[in-house]
């Protein structure tokens, strides 16, 4: 078998019993998925997907990063190059050449995650390999054309309750409306991600704010014409479910500038050609506007700072963003979030979710700050730290001054659909591993820990995301 039942319990025989009673607990709990990025196109059409290749290796940045340093060629994988120039089309060449490479990803997340699909979806119970490759691509294309296999059955058949997608600013969220128009019950939200439009230092921004005054008919030659096509923008949003904002900035800088400071900084990003500290600035302070906006809509704001994104610049020249190049880079909180803090930090009624690709800033910066600010809540770890034992060390590093309370439960953050019931398992699974020890040294009674348990895998989440 390729799961086992006890997989990511503890070792010790005490602990694990009772990892086991928690988990029996929340294991079937319904998925809040509150942040991701899977394709709302496919709830829209409901088409079945593609090839095995094409739904799990060319969407995951996870794959083609670890066979990208390895020698492999992003051209090899089928990954479209900007200048139209040749990649491999044959979809299970690229799955024999993902096979030959599988045993990279041992001990990785991404080997829990497939294992997981292959066996639950797919009825899959033996390793992946060189050998099997072909008889796995058969059965998997082969399952796909059935109608379980479409994206709504799934939905359904992952005890998805509500899922969020992520947009653009300059969205026109049609496959919302569609999924919406048709009648399918299924909730499926968008999140207002304006990256795109905030950051000085975005391909093609000058354009994209052209596109935004057009859309919103705001003159965004003027800093309040700016603001107010923002402000449309996340109601048309709204209206189409989202409950939150996401913001992808470099760094947690955050700014909290005078009205005439702010529109002079504007008047000079207009003009193009900024310095890298003020397009920082200017990001930053569009976050406190967020945030400031927020007080009146009640969209959460969520700030996913500290990726050094497209750090390899001929892949990024060749292929575009998120090619699995993005490196984690230090951020420093306390210094950062501060002038938003100052200016909406004690406010109840507004939700700031900070996440981080910098553990150490868990226990010296965020549980601190999270455990203070009425306002300030903290993400899951994310990316880079999704796998089990960085979500143990999360648990280890924050709850000590922030506890389980000033936490959000947990986020799938993916685009790999059929990764999200594994991710979620993996989730459930480490926290009651983590509460199971809590138990195991009378830190806390087994029934409080059960309800910690239910809470970290579907109401805070629930609760922080109004979903
Ligand atoms: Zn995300």
């Amino acid at each position: 078998m390729l799961l086992h039942d006890d997989r990511l319990f503890p070792a010790d025989p005490v602990t694990r019993g009772i990892a086991r009673r928690l988990f029996a607990t929340v294991r079937d709990l319904p998925i809040i998925s509150p942040h991701g990025h899977t394709d709302p196109r496919w709830y829209a059409e409901d088409n079945a997907f593609p090839d095995p290749a094409t739904l799990f290796v060319k969407p995951d940045h996870y794959i083609f990063r670890m066979l990208y340093s390895q020698g492999v060629r992003l051209e090899q994988l089928g990954i479209t190059r900007k200048d139209g120039g040749p990649v491999e089309s044959d979809p299970r060449k690229i799955w024999k050449l993902f096979a030959d490479h599988w045993h990279l990803f041992r001990g990785t997340p991404t080997r829990l995650w497939f294992e997981h699909a292959a066996s639950t979806v797919f009825g899959i119970n033996e390793r992946l390999t060189p050998d099997n490759a072909d008889k796995i691509y058969d059965r998997i294309a082969a399952k796909l054309e059935e109608p379980e296999l479409r994206p709504r059955a799934l939905f359904e058949r992952f005890n998805i309750e509500a899922i969020s997608t992520t947009e653009g600013a300059l969205d026109d969220l049609r496959w919302h409306d569609m999924v919406r128009e048709s009648g399918w019950g299924g909730k499926v939200v968008t999140a207002y991600r304006p990256d795109s439009v905030v950051d000085p230092e975005f391909e093609g921004f000058a354009d994209n704010l052209e596109k935004l005054g057009e859309l919103t008919g705001e003159d965004i030659g003027s800093w309040t014409g700016y603001l107010a096509a923002h402000r449309k923008r996340r109601a048309y949003f709204k209206q189409r479910g989202a409950t939150s904002s996401d913001h992808g900035h470099a760094t947690a800088r955050t700014a909290n500038l005078s009205d005439a400071d702010a529109e002079k900084l504007y008047a000079k990003i207009l003009k193009g050609k900024v310095s890298g500290k003020d397009a920082d600035l200017f990001r930053g302070q569009m976050l406190t506007e967020m945030a400031k906006m927020s007080l009146d809509d009640g969209l959460v704001l969520q700030i996913h700072p500290g990726s050094h994104r497209n750090h390899n610049a001929a892949l990024f020249e060749h292929f575009g963003r998120d090619m699995g190049c993005d490196i984690p880079t230090e951020t420093n909180y306390v210094e950062a979030l501060k002038p938003l803090l100052d200016a909406v930090g004690n406010e109840p009624g507004l939700t700031v979710i900070a996440f981080t690709l910098d553990e150490t800033a868990y226990s010296r910066e965020l549980a601190p700050l999270a455990g203070h600010y009425p306002a300030l809540r903290l993400g899951p770890g994310w990316w880079f730290l999704d796998a089990p034992e960085a979500m143990l060390r999360f648990r280890e590093l924050t709850t000590e001054t922030a506890g389980f309370y000033n936490t959000v439960g947990f986020n799938d953050d993916t685009r790999a659909y059929l990764s999200i019931p594994a991710r979620h398992d993996v989730a459930r699974r480490v926290d009651c591993a983590y509460l199971a020890k809590l138990v195991a040294e009378h830190r806390l009674e087994e029934d409080e820990a059960a309800e910690v348990a239910h809470d970290l895998a579907y109401r805070l989440a629930k609760e922080a995301y109004k979903l």
